[in-house]
């Protein structure tokens, strides 16, 4: 029997002995992760069965069809990203403990950005001072998505202002209803505020939810952002402009050769990715390479442009998109946000920005898949103390 008819039968089982119409979710989602059906590429014992990462899709074909409940969507961030940032830097009490909690539902943020770090990432200002115990953090983050619907939050923070900027920080898995942690939601362009302002004041951190060794956070990071890119790549893979731009196209382009034109690219484009992406997912194991920038820069272009073009085919009725309701306020976008092509594009605008732009995905893609010669870096070796800010 195959690797994937192994995947299928055990998805099968399981749902054979819990159906989910009458398992509670939290019951069936830990069966889930003790039959090794979370993350099939993860070993035994934490959520997995060895395999390989592809195996996944077909499991959540499964579950999805069976009405059961679907990780990749509910909770993104902390399936997506921090589990695999937990696999690969966490101590084993960490793995079982972090991993448990995601796979039974638990939600987390990436409390990353600041407002003078974003692009430059290591410019962050947020400090953890080592007190008994613990450390003692205070700071501000900013467009942290999910926050006020999750957990907990991967956090940056700087331990060692006297090192260089990439050095000097550490990363810690925020215990998000600790004392000293405010969340302000942040209303979007689409009417929901999907994401925060996080103030965090002398909020205490116990050492056992530090993740990697002290001032080697930026490695951890680097491991939570490669996989941030990949999550992109697929997501938007998934959410289809191109199939709702077809349908529209269908219905009310007439003869116009513009938009023709524009439809058969696009529909081009949407192939040539997907492809692209169903290779790197046929990848086994570890952290996604800077080729992930590929996808990433490829899928929110390609959604931008669709999400355009459905707009262009919709003619007037573009604009009556009015749904600015109090009670969008906290709904994820994802799993039950409205596919109303209206709402999809002014959504589809932040593609390019979040997760890291497209202008620095360039720049990865030409200095670390290229070769080409790296952008001047000044201030990489000076201390961060000594770095102006502003
Ligand atoms: C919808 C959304 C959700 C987000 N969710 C999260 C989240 O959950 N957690 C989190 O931590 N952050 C999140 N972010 C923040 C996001 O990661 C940052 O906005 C992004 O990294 C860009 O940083 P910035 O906004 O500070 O822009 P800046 O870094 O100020 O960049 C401004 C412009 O300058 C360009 N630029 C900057 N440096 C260079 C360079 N060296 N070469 C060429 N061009 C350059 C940029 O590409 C951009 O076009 C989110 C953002 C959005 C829009």
């Amino acid at each position: 029997m195959s690797a994937a008819d192994q995947v299928e039968r055990l998805t099968r089982r399981l749902l054979e002995r819990y159906p989910p119409q009458t398992t509670g979710r939290t019951a069936f989602l830990a069966a889930q992760y003790d039959a090794g059906l979370t993350w099939v590429h993860h070993p035994a014992g934490r959520g997995g069965l060895g395999g390989e990462r592809d195996a996944q899709r077909r499991v959540f074909e499964l579950l999805t069809a069976a009405g059961a409940p679907n990780l990749q969507v509910e909770s993104r961030l902390a399936y997506s990203m921090g589990a695999p940032s937990v696999l690969e830097w966490g101590s084993g009490e960490q793995q079982e403990r972090y991993l448990r909690a995601i796979a039974t539902g638990e939600r987390w943020c990436q409390l990353f950005s600041e407002p003078g770090a974003g692009s430059d990432l290591a410019a962050i200002d947020t400090r953890a001072v080592r007190e008994q115990g613990g450390w003692r953090v205070t700071g501000q983050k900013v467009w942290t998505s999910m926050a006020a619907s999750s957990q907990r939050g991967m956090l940056l923070a700087r331990t060692d202002p006297a090192q260089p900027k990439h050095r000097g920080l550490t990363y810690f898995v925020l215990d998000l209803a600790t004392p000293g942690v405010e969340i302000r939601p942040l209303r979007q362009i689409t009417g929901e505020a999907e994401f925060s302002e996080v103030y965090l004041t002398d909020v205490l951190i116990p050492d056992t939810d530090r993740l990697g060794p002290v001032n080697a956070g930026w490695k951890v990071a680097m491991s939570t952002l490669m996989n941030e890119r990949d999550m992109f790549g697929t997501k938007a893979a998934e959410s289809g402009p191109v199939e709702l731009a077809l349908a529209l196209y269908r219905e009310r382009a007439g003869g116009d050769p513009d938009l023709r034109t524009r439809m058969v690219r696009l529909w081009l484009r949407g192939h040539v990715l997907r492809l692209y992406a169903a290779r790197a997912a046929r990848r086994s194991t570890g952290t996604p390479g800077p080729q992930s920038s590929v996808s990433k820069v490829g899928f929110a272009e390609l959604n931008k442009d669709g999400y355009e073009l459905c707009l262009d085919l919709l003619g007037d009725e573009a604009l009556l998109y009015d749904t600015y309701e109090p009670d969008e306020l906290t709904a994820p976008s994802g799993a039950g946000a409205s596919q109303d092509p209206r709402r999809l594009f002014l959504r589809s605008r932040a593609n390019s920005i979040e997760g890291g732009t497209t202008e620095i995905m360039r720049n990865i893609l030409a200095e670390r898949v290229l070769g080409l010669p790296a952008e001047p870096r000044v201030d990489k070796d000076l201390p961060y103390s000594s770095l102006r800010r502003g």
